[in-house]
């Protein structure tokens, strides 16, 4: 079909929504390592799983054989609220570089929360309430995964207990403002209210907090509180598995225009939305269907796939959390305070560290002022204001546009447009004042966090 047809919005109808999710593991060779027990250095069982997460999710998490997962009519019905999300042409965007390229992302911006979150925060207030919980327990840092699943609880009738990382309590509280209108108690972690919680203050008094003591104190709250479970917004395989919304929504609509895209780029704090995206694509690369690129992009400030080491590691600070096997900075790993963009998480989804290792993926990293310059030339023309996170796929996808333009290719990229960045003003007020400054930990840094990794095998 002409590029003239294809219109700036592609939408799909209610009956074109997924009605299962893709587990993209069955169709990988190699799998991703089995969670460990970091007690017995044995690979966890579900009964040892099912006292952190709840029964149904624990089968999702341990489950890389179904290549597909029915999404439940419940879940379906609350997707339809917001669903399905648009994939725009960025014509203008195009037009402004003087790209050849056809540029399409897909916005998954257009709800409370912000962000892609919902997509699984819905899914786990489902299988809790499901079980007979009386609540969940999570973190949150920049405040849209706190603010999903408190939208999620409040819908399902769950209790929701949201540790939100200090830095981000102190700075957003506009976020912390939406989680309590939706129902959920919000404490800034590190706090006294769990063991881990003084241990870290003891250590650290002056710590902003980082996501993973946040889980730390999360996990510890679950799991001394009866009727509790503990949700997590992204990293592990069951978070990805309903992320793959985004991409199988964004497969149906680039088929009814015979489009294929080249390149498909996305930000990778733990990888969920990118997981989520690239999966029915990297699906067809493992069944040697179909070839894409795919780019996850990281901030050069916390680059745990680009300059990390893949090895078991904890997923959390107070190291309460399974094993995994994944591409680390070492669970101690400290991002700086200077660093604004989002996505500081030290590890990565265990599913794409494997498909990395294996050259299926690429990775690169970004600094901070070139993401927020590319955020600001993006709203500027496509009229989105972007979420940080988000601009480090703007930021790589406007790089391989202009790739496009010394080489005249017109090569299709797709990206994600993970969220709006409304809650994020501190941030860009620096970028506007000229203040921001990029950080790049040094190779010392690095190699002091991950000296420090469990010994395994
Ligand atoms: C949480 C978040 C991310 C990063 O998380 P992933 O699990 O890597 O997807 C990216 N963008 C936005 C807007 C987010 O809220």
């Amino acid at each position: 079909m002409a590029n003239e047809k294809i219109p700036y919005k592609i939408y799909l109808s209610e009956d074109e929504l997924p009605k299962q999710w893709y587990n993209v593991r069955a169709d990988m060779k190699k799998k991703p390592a089995p969670l460990l027990n970091p007690g017995t250095g044995k690979p966890v069982t579900p009964e040892e799983l099912g006292r952190v997460f709840c029964d149904e999710l624990v089968k999702q998490e341990l489950d890389d054989t179904s290549a597909y997962i029915d999404i439940p009519e419940e879940i379906q019905s609350f997707y339809k609220m917001y669903r399905p999300a648009p994939l725009v042409r960025a014509y203008c965007l195009e037009k402004a570089l003087g790209t050849p390229a056809k540029i399409y992302y897909k916005f998954e911006g257009n709800n409370t929360s912000g962000s892609h979150k919902l997509n699984s925060a819905i899914a786990q207030a489902y299988y809790a309430k499901k079980q007979g919980l009386k609540g969940v327990t999570t973190e949150t840092g920049a405040g849209q995964w706190g603010t999903a699943l408190s939208m999620a609880c409040s819908y399902f009738d769950l209790d929701c207990r949201v540790y939100m990382v200090k830095v981000s309590y102190e700075q957003k509280p506009f976020r912390r403002e939406v989680m309590r209108t939706y129902g959920a108690s919000v404490t800034p972690s590190p706090s006294t209210t769990t063991e881990v919680g003084r241990k870290i203050l003891a250590e650290f008094p002056d710590t902003n907090g980082s996501l993973g003591c946040a889980i730390s104190e999360a996990v510890e709250a679950a799991t001394s509180t009866e009727g509790y479970r503990y949700v997590l917004g992204s990293v592990l395989s069951q978070v990805l598995l309903h992320q793959t919304v985004i991409g199988l929504e964004t497969k149906t609509a680039m088929d009814k225009y015979g489009i294929k895209p080249d390149i498909i780029i996305g930000c990778a704090g733990g990888g969920s939305n990118l997981g989520g995206l690239i999966a029915p694509f990297m699906g067809e690369k493992l069944r040697g269907e179909a070839d894409y690129r795919f780019i996850a992009v990281e901030p050069a400030s916390c680059p745990s796939l680009t300059r990390g080491v893949y090895a078991y590691d904890f997923c959390d600070t107070g190291k309460v959390c399974p094993l995994q096997k994944m591409y680390t900075l070492g669970s101690g790993f400290m991002p700086s305070p200077n660093h604004a963009g989002g996505l500081r998480y030290h590890g990565m989804s265990a599913i794409l560290s494997e498909l990395y290792d294996q050259g299926l993926m690429e990775a690169k990293s970004v600094e901070q002022t070139a993401v927020f310059d590319a955020a600001q030339k993006f709203a500027r023309v496509e009229g989105i204001l972007p979420a940080p996170e988000s601009s480090h796929a703007i930021k790589a996808a406007i790089d391989e546009a202009l790739k496009c333009k010394e080489t005249g290719e017109e090569k299709t990229i797709l990206f994600g447009l993970t969220g709006t960045g409304y809650f994020d003003m501190y941030a860009y007020a620096a970028f506007n004042d000229g203040k921001m400054s990029d950080y790049i930990p040094s190779d010392e840094e690095i190699a002091k966090s991950v000296a420090k990794l469990p010994k395994i095998g």
